[in-house]
């Protein structure tokens, strides 16, 4: 084991490549780690880390990457944030577990109290704290399913709310998630997504049909009095970072209330000043009855919650939520240096900067390059989605090749969509402008060489 070299805000924030990537120091590790790791974790850009911070990972090899990816929407404060690792150098040195259920702690409390400060809506919220967002999902709907004292559960397409068993039905897309996994849990209905781009008349359609749609299929294959909740991430982030037209979640949040059912908004991706506001929900003032968050939550902890209103959340009897590790302390802890830092660093408007900045040049590259056939999301959640120009046929091959440009480049982005055909980019909101520009330049360079 090597010492740690310093990641946070002290690693230099420019992008420099010693060595072809992946490098020979991280092609030695990958070998290494297929005799020790199951092949169904795979990744993505196998280049090995040894620090990172601000908007840069350094490899193994000394190699400096732009991060667009910050783990999958989670190090949005930045890696090895100072008020994240400081209290969680001080909490670890304190202690690392008691194990909330067998005696208590004041930081679970105090990131309560702050989910309950900065989810959306005024009312009396209570939380439960766990590890991963696939849990909070899980437990959103054993509240929703105790409180209401019904079992249906309405999912969306290309919805992705997690692996395990429970998550993995409400899970819309089949590779990799889902293939030879079953039986999948029963009573999950899945319903369209109003998806403006491959609606079947189109953007407009989109708009004036898809809520209606949905409710209608709800009534006639479901029952409105059999549903104990409706879960949707407010942006949909595996599935493509699709983002339905205004009013479709606010009118199904309404349709909810009117019929009693449960109105989950998984933000676990959305959330945490992502999309340009704490929650995806209040850019159309949606107040969720559940809302379900994880990644951004704590800074690269493993940390998620259920937080909703307190009359849901309190139905459940004492003993029935809960978990060995649910709420770590030292979790905790990242999740309060977190919050602050969004907070004090005003990372929600940081991260409309982002979006002013990329969108205009993303829109610019799409007309340059007819292959990109939308380019959508909010904030520091943004994507190009790739088809055959002039069709809507997906172009997975075409997103892979750009993907792999852009790595070897030296510039770290994700691929998603149900059909592969989705670049996306989450940029660490601490992100440089500069490194931001430069990303963008070998993005445009790896669909020049497409
Ligand atoms: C990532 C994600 C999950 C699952 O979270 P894990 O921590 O990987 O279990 C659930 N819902 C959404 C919207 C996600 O993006």
């Amino acid at each position: 084991m090597t010492a740690f070299p310093v990641g946070g805000p002290e690693l230099p924030q420019r992008r420099n490549l010693v060595t072809e990537i992946p490098g020979p120091t991280s092609r030695a590790l990958t070998q290494r780690r297929a005799g020790a790791v199951a092949r169904g974790v795979s990744s993505s850009l196998p280049v090995f880390v040894t620090a990172a911070g601000g908007g840069v990972l350094l490899d193994a090899d000394g190699n400096s990457l732009i991060d667009f990816g910050s783990g999958i929407a989670v190090t949005s404060v930045g890696n090895a944030a100072p008020r994240v690792a400081s209290r969680v150098a001080s909490q670890a040195a304190s202690f690392t577990h008691t194990c909330f259920m067998v005696t208590p702690y004041e930081g679970y409390v105090e990131v309560c109290e702050e989910l309950a400060r900065r989810t959306p809506g005024s009312h009396e919220k209570r939380s439960a704290l766990f590890n991963s967002g696939a849990e909070a999902v899980e437990n959103a709907i054993k509240v929703a399913r105790h409180a209401t004292g019904r079992t249906a559960v309405v999912a969306f397409d290309h919805a992705y709310h997690g692996r395990t068993n429970l998550t993995m039905a409400l899970t819309a897309k089949n590779m990799p998630y889902k293939q030879g996994f079953g039986p999948f849990a029963p009573e999950i209905y899945r319903v369209p997504m109003a998806y403006p781009l491959r609606w079947p008349d189109g953007p407009d359609a989109c708009r004036a049909e898809a809520l209606e749609v949905v409710k209608d299929l709800i009534h006639a294959q479901v029952g409105e009095s059999n549903v104990a909740a409706v879960i949707i991430e407010p942006i949909q982030g595996e599935g493509g970072f699709i983002v339905p037209p205004p009013g479709f979640v606010a009118g199904l949040a309404a349709f909810c209330a009117s019929h009693g059912i449960v109105f989950i908004a998984d933000e676990i991706q959305t959330g945490f000043c992502r999309t340009g506001d704490w929650f995806a929900c209040e850019h159309e003032g949606v107040v969720p009855d559940l809302i379900t968050t994880a990644k951004g939550i704590a800074g690269g902890l493993p940390l998620a919650a259920v937080t909703g209103r307190a009359g849901l959340m309190d139905a459940v009897h004492p003993g029935g939520l809960g978990g060995t590790y649910g709420g770590n302390p030292v979790a905790c802890a990242a999740a309060l240096g977190a919050i602050e830092t969004m907070a004090a660093e005003d990372l929600a408007g940081r991260a409309r900067r982002i979006g002013d900045i990329m969108l205009p040049r993303l829109r610019k590259l799409a007309e340059q390059f007819p292959v990109i056939a939308d380019v959508r999301g909010r904030g520091a959640m943004i994507a190009v989605e790739l088809t055959r120009p002039g069709t809507l046929e997906p172009d997975a091959a075409a997103t892979a090749a750009v993907a792999a440009a852009c790595h070897k480049a030296g510039l770290v982005v994700l691929a998603c969509g149900t059909f592969g055909n989705v670049l996306r980019f989450l940029p660490p909101l601490v992100i440089g402008e500069d490194l931001l520009e430069e990303g963008l330049g070998i993005l445009e360079d790896a669909f020049s060489a497409l």
